[in-house]
């Protein structure tokens, strides 16, 4: 396959931005070679400056489920930006996706856009904690929340793959009230809730984790999370940016029936475009300034085009068929990769929720970070590779989930599987 423009564009492009990249696993340094630079995406398909077309399992990175520029959402666009690109105003746009997120999630009674995960989860936490009035936090080894300074501890995906788990530049003092507990264990969180009575203010967790590879709760585990949570008087925040609208309509709290106190969401609620958003009970958010005394604000927070696109794709989301073939999607994926590798004799630990998905190459059961991060590395790196020959695009790392879309279609499931037994019988 030939790489000769993306390569010049990766050489130049270092020039000038760190890496070259503007997002550190973009760089495929963790599979020891050079990205392919994407010039247009349609569909299930990416395509690069070589015009090379690649499955894509990507879906830069989750928000595209319904594959990628999908004519509905670019004819909402065309018509939404003849309007103008950004008041810093508010529209009535914004009200009718908050009435959407709200009806998607019933246990967020006010929601706040802004532009991003990093920015959702970093505000949520502002406002659990001025709630509480307590100032330490609980996050699990693996999660990944964004890059603020406090949550960069353990923090799974780009950090964990660059081996970099705590970013210089972090001071300590402020990750001094940063708690890591293992996720789906809920001892290791009573033994931080019981070290520090009354000083949590909150658990922000992945419901289902993305960021160390996929990693489901095991039973229980969420629930028991839940009423630790009000019997302790600390917010339960569901880092929903990656699993909303995505395991389910109504994400991981829809599926596993649990009420968390606060909600961050991103990627599929801006249908491409970026957006973030936080939102949860009526008390707590009533601490939001204008309302209450928790600064937050945002220039282009809100903005028209991404609340335009977002509010279509929740709309189209809303039809429960969609997840119903994603689901039969992902199962058909998840049963031809496991076949495949037994008849190979190859051990495998295939990690999926819907259509979010994970290939582990060990043989026990990967639960949580720990288990994600003793996976064999090498193996994942060759069948990343293998995959790319033949024009398969996962994520560049084994610390990431893979995403079927809508545009995914049977034939392409199937040919991701034969590419598979490839990889495992070179
Ligand atoms: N939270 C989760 C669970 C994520 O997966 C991510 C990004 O991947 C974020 C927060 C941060 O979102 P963003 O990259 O939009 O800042």
């Amino acid at each position: 396959m030939q790489h000769e423009l993306s390569h010049k564009l990766f050489a130049e492009a270092q020039k000038h931005i760190p890496g070259g990249v503007n997002s550190p696993v973009r760089a495929f340094k963790n599979v020891n070679s050079e990205p392919p630079y994407i010039i247009r995406a349609k569909g299930a398909y990416v395509y690069d400056a070589d015009n090379n077309a690649y499955l894509d399992y990507v879906g830069s990175w989750g928000p595209a489920i319904l594959g990628h520029a999908p004519d509905e959402i670019l004819n909402v666009l065309n018509q939404n930006m003849k309007n103008g690109l950004s008041f810093g105003a508010p529209t009535p746009k914004e009200i009718e996706i908050a009435k959407t997120v709200k009806d998607a999630y019933p246990s967020m009674n006010l929601v706040r856009f802004v532009n991003s995960g990093t920015e959702a989860t970093m505000s949520a936490i502002r406002v659990a904690r001025g709630y509480t009035g307590r100032y330490k936090i609980i996050k699990f080894d693996g999660c990944y929340h964004g890059h603020a300074d406090f949550l960069l501890v353990k923090a799974g995906s780009g950090a964990a793959t660059c081996g970099t788990p705590d970013s210089k530049g972090v001071p300590s003092s402020f990750t001094a009230d940063t708690l890591i507990a293992t996720f789906n264990d809920i001892d290791s969180v009573k033994k931080i809730t019981d070290t520090y009575p009354n000083e949590i203010a909150c658990i922000i967790i992945e419901p289902v984790v993305g960021n160390m590879g996929c990693i489901p709760p095991e039973k229980n585990f969420l629930r028991n999370l839940r009423k630790l949570c009000t019997k302790k008087d600390i917010v339960l925040i569901f880092d929903e940016v990656m699993t909303g609208c995505r395991v389910a309509y109504g994400g991981a709290q829809e599926l596993y029936d649990i009420k968390p106190d606060m909600t961050c969401l991103g990627k599929i609620i801006g249908g491409g475009l970026p957006v973030g958003a936080y939102g949860g009970k009526k008390e707590i958010m009533e601490m939001v300034a204008p309302v209450g005394p928790v600064y937050q604000a945002g220039t282009l927070s809100g903005n028209p085009l991404a609340m335009a696109v977002g509010l279509r794709t929740l709309q189209i989301l809303s039809d429960n068929h969609i997840y119903q073939d994603l689901e039969h999607k992902g199962s058909l994926l998840e049963k031809g990769l496991k076949e495949v590798a037994k008849k190979a004799g190859e051990p495998i630990c295939i990690n999926r929720v819907g259509s979010m998905f994970s290939i582990f190459f060990t043989d026990e059961k990967v639960i949580n970070a720990d288990h994600a991060r003793k996976a064999n590395k090498d193996k994942f790196i060759k069948l990343f590779h293998h995959f790319l020959d033949n024009h398969v695009y996962i994520a560049p790392s084994p610390f990431e989930a893979g995403f079927i879309s809508v545009a995914h279609t049977l034939d392409d499931i199937e040919r991701t599987i034969h590419v598979f037994k490839g990889a495992l019988t070179k």
